[in-house]
Formats: structure tokens, C-alpha cells, sequence
């Protein structure tokens, strides 16, 4: 009892300063840490899910992020299309300019088609120079025409030297009749083979071949 009595206010209220001074400081060391640990784990995800050349996502993502998409599609009947394309030639811009310059027309490619599509799109760069995207709530006459748009401005905007850059796309809608991705990407790239037989620098829908 005595011992407390002989502590006065201001002892007190300094020991609760210091006190209070060390807390602030371990907060702001497990503030720091855990802001470390969230920026690791957010590079960690994008390790994981993007592709390091384009920053587009990759064909692990998309795949995995896919059956989602059709579960949503067949609980909301809502339509969902699938386009797969492939740039035209592209062995002739390697030949002719490099790799260096390849690989600068495969990003120019994909900030394009960034461009003219949605948030809500996935946009995954599929193998080399091949990309797919999945289209939720897109009809096939929408997928259709954001597809011929982009290829329209491809066209239009990448030249090297004298070289135009052309892409050629397949196109395929979700029918529920049980595909899975595997089935509609076949289906995308069996619209994208026929486009490549057809002339290149063309859309083709796969149901409109039967
Ligand atoms: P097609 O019109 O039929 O698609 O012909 P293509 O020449 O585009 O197709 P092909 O499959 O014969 O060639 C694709 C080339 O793309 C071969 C490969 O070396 C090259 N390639 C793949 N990935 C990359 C990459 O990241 N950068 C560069 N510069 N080239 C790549
Ligand atoms: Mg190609
Ligand atoms: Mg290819």
C-alpha cells in the first residue's frame, strides 16, 4: 500500500507515456510486417496467375477461372463465348526483324485487345502468340463483332516495316450441352483453323461451320 502511495501522478503518467511509446512502436513493426506480408503474397498471385511478357493472364488462370464462368452461365442463362486468336505470319516478323521486335508486336497485339474489352472479360495469353478470352454475358453477334473490331485494329496500327500485322480468331458460344473449357477452346480453334485455311485476318464462328 505504501509502495503505491509513494508513486505520484507524474510518476504515473510518465510510465504510461513510455508505455504507451512502446506499444505505438511494436504496432508500427507488425503494421510494417504485415504490410510486407500482403505485398508478398499480392506478387505471389501475380507470379502465379500473369504472364511476366504481356501482364495479360495466363493459361493456368484462365483454365482455372473458366469452370467458373460456365457454372455462372448455366445458373443465370446467360450467354458466354469463347475466341481463341493467333497472329498471322508471325514466323515471318521473327524471320525478318528478330525476336526482339516479335515479342514488341505480341504486347503491341494484346494492349489492343486490352483496350476493346471488358473488365470483366479474361484476356490470357494461351501459348506463344495465341490468346484466348472469355466473353460473360456476350451474345455471339457482340463476341463477333468486338472480335472483327480488333482485328480491324491490328490491322490498322501495327506495321513493321513493311510488314502489316494481321490476326486471324475463332469463335465459339457456350450451349450447355456439356462442354467443358477444353471443348470450347477446341471448338475456338477449329473456327480459328478454318480462318487461317480462309485468308487469315478474319473472324470465323464455329457454329455457323455445320
Ligand atoms: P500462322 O499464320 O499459321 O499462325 O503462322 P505463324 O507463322 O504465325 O505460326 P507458327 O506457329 O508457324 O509460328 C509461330 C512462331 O511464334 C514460332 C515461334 O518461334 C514464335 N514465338 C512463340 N512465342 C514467341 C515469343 O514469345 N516471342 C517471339 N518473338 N516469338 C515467339
Ligand atoms: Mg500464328
Ligand atoms: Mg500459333
Amino acid at each position: 500500500m505504501k509502495f503505491h502511495e509513494e508513486i505520484s501522478r507524474e510518476d504515473l503518467l510518465e510510465l504510461y507515456k513510455k508505455q504507451s511509446r512502446r506499444l505505438d512502436k511494436i504496432v508500427a513493426r507488425n503494421d510494417l510486417q504485415n504490410k510486407e506480408l500482403l505485398e508478398l503474397n499480392e506478387q505471389l498471385i501475380k507470379l502465379a496467375t500473369l504472364d511476366p511478357m504481356t501482364n495479360i493472364y495466363n493459361r493456368r488462370y484462365l483454365l482455372e477461372v473458366a469452370e467458373r464462368y460456365i457454372k455462372t452461365s448455366i445458373r443465370e442463362k446467360s450467354d458466354l463465348c469463347v475466341i481463341m486468336l493467333d497472329i498471322d505470319h508471325f514466323k515471318n516478323i521473327n524471320d525478318t526483324y528478330g525476336h526482339d521486335v516479335g515479342d514488341k508486336v505480341i504486347i503491341a497485339c494484346t494492349e489492343i485487345i486490352t483496350a476493346n474489352i471488358r473488365d470483366t472479360d479474361v484476356f490470357a495469353r494461351f501459348g506463344g502468340e495465341e490468346f484466348v478470352v472469355l466473353f460473360p454475358n456476350t451474345t455471339t453477334q457482340g463476341a463477333f463483332e468486338i472480335s472483327d473490331k480488333i482485328r480491324k485494329l491490328i490491322e490498322a496500327n501495327i506495321l513493321e516495316g513493311n510488314i502489316s500485322v494481321t490476326m486471324s480468331t475463332g469463335l465459339t458460344i457456350f450451349k450447355n450441352e456439356g462442354e467443358d473449357i477444353d471443348v470450347l477452346i477446341k471448338q475456338a480453334d477449329l473456327g480459328l483453323y478454318h480462318a487461317k485455311e480462309h485468308g487469315r485476318n478474319q473472324v470465323v464462328d464455329y457454329t455457323s461451320l455445320k
